[in-house]
């Protein structure tokens, strides 16, 4: 288990995933408890499954473990061969879209990204970029050069 999420995006994303693994649980039937699965994972592996971790999986409230999601799937009876053809590429794909807004939205929100007027390029830092052409500017200058702008 990492990091808890705030994101609304990536918080229903996860819920979404916590609520394919619940689907699987249930069909095992009434008795598929927290402590059933805690239980069976003690009894098979001797890795336990504590309750806190399973409820964050499953309510989506932070990025689920590969190894935990692998864990409940095999204690489910969900075949290795499904594991690793469906289960393991979902995951995955739930991994990078929670990648893909994160990095989104570290660049999108604060400031748009401008085109530099003098030389076209995209323009994150602005600061740092005046001082590239002010630098630029000065050996163009000590050269008897002269840049446009
Ligand atoms: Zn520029």
């Amino acid at each position: 288990m990492t990091k808890k999420t705030t994101n609304p995006r990536v918080s229903a994303m996860l819920k979404e995933f916590g609520t394919s693994i619940k689907t699987v649980i249930a069909q095992e039937g009434k008795h598929a408890t927290y402590e059933w699965l805690d239980n069976r994972a003690r009894d098979q592996s001797g890795i336990r499954l504590p309750k806190a971790s399973l409820s964050r999986l499953l309510n989506g409230v932070s990025e689920p473990d590969w190894s935990m999601v692998a864990q409940i799937l095999r204690l489910c009876d969900v075949e290795k061969t499904e594991i690793a053809a469906v289960w393991h590429p979902k995951w995955k794909n739930l991994i990078e879209r929670i990648r893909v807004v994160e990095m989104t939205e570290q660049i999108a929100p604060t400031q748009a990204i401008q085109e530099c007027p003098i030389c076209g390029s995209a323009v994150l830092n602005q600061a740092r970029h005046d001082e590239f052409h002010a630098n630029i500017d000065a050996r163009l200058r000590r050269n008897g050069l002269r840049i446009a702008g």
